[in-house]
């Protein structure tokens, strides 16, 4: 936990995989944490280090958006009110039902189902072997968001505003980010991947530029991504750049006539290849491939698939699959 402004901290999870997201914490005017983790166990240990700067559970709870990653320990916050964007309880429904998680991981810890599955699906089983590294998905229980808003919503914490302000679908449908103006703080959620390869799930690449530059506009003095390192605008300026570049190379590819995998195994990581998890490019080349047959954005994901495209990406350039 890293202390970011007078009332604001950040709770940032090094290792910096999948699944591996940020919280943030404000101590005032009732407590607020953004984001509950990816597990109960992570969940606890992030109510722990907020426990040290704010003594009673906290009054509220924001979700940045639907993904498991940033809801799955909502319901240690009994009694919380739980705050999204309008689409996010429905979506998580879909996108976030533990359930799937929880059995691919009771799967890839048996060996018969892993040997079998991994015929099939050698993406999935790199995943959750992955997982399986730092988290355990049992006893999840989805925990809606209550309070529920459509394009901005703000809070007056003794004084101290802060804003929501809804931005997607950019990474994923219910993309919200907070600002506190009085402190030069974002909370950017993952509209924001720093030092490693973005994912994004629903959404377009034009929207996903608006929300970046909003973020400048905003001139906040610190970011707390939703995953990777805190950073300043540069961190904003540097994704940019890597999704214009990734658009840019695709739509020549494209143009070629590869398919979206042949094509993220020839384009270059470039700078890009020192950040976590260079394979997942496979997700941005293939949301570019969807503009360019002119998909609709939310579009569904085939995520074994998908998982298995990037194993393939990563054997084809020879590095270390992960994810
Ligand atoms: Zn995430």
């Amino acid at each position: 936990m890293k202390q970011v402004s007078d009332s604001c901290f950040a709770v940032l999870n090094e290792k910096n995989r999948v699944c591996d997201a940020n919280s943030g914490l404000i101590n005032r005017g009732g407590g607020v944490v953004i984001d509950t983790q990816s597990d109960l166990s992570h969940s606890r240990q992030m109510i722990e280090m907020f426990s040290k700067v704010w003594t009673k559970m906290p009054r509220r709870v924001i979700n940045t958006h639907e993904d498991g990653d940033h809801v799955w320990g909502n319901q240690l916050f009994e009694g919380a009110e739980i705050i999204a964007h309008r689409s996010v309880p429905e979506r998580m429904k879909d996108v976030a039902n533990p359930k799937e998680t929880q059995k691919l991981l009771h799967g890839v810890g048996r060996l018969l189902t892993r040997v079998l599955l991994k015929a099939l699906h050698p993406g999935i089983v790199a995943a959750g072997q992955q997982l399986r590294q730092d988290y355990n998905f049992d006893g999840i229980e989805l925990a809606l968001p209550g309070t529920l808003f459509d394009t901005r919503y703000e809070l007056d914490l003794d004084g101290v505003e802060v804003h929501l302000i809804y931005v997607g679908p950019c990474h994923q449908v219910g993309d919200t980010i907070i600002h506190v103006p009085r402190e030069r703080i974002v909370f950017a959620g993952d509209v924001l991947f720093r030092q490693c390869t973005p994912m994004g799930w629903t959404g377009s690449y034009e929207k996903w530029f608006q929300c970046l530059d909003l973020i400048v506009q905003l001139d906040p003095a610190v970011i707390v991504p939703g995953h990777g390192p805190l950073c300043g605008i540069e961190g904003v300026v540097e994704m940019r750049e890597y999704l214009n570049y990734v658009r840019d190379e695709s739509k020549k590819c494209y143009d070629a006539g590869l398919t979206s995998l042949d094509a993220s195994k020839r384009i270059e990581f470039g700078p890009y290849g020192k950040w976590r998890a260079p394979a997942r490019l496979y997700m941005n080349v293939e949301r570019a491939y969807r503009e360019l047959r002119n998909e609709a954005p939310d579009a569904p994901w085939d995520t074994a698939g998908t998982f298995d495209a990037i194993y393939k990406v990563a054997r084809a350039k020879g590095i270390q699959v992960e994810y």
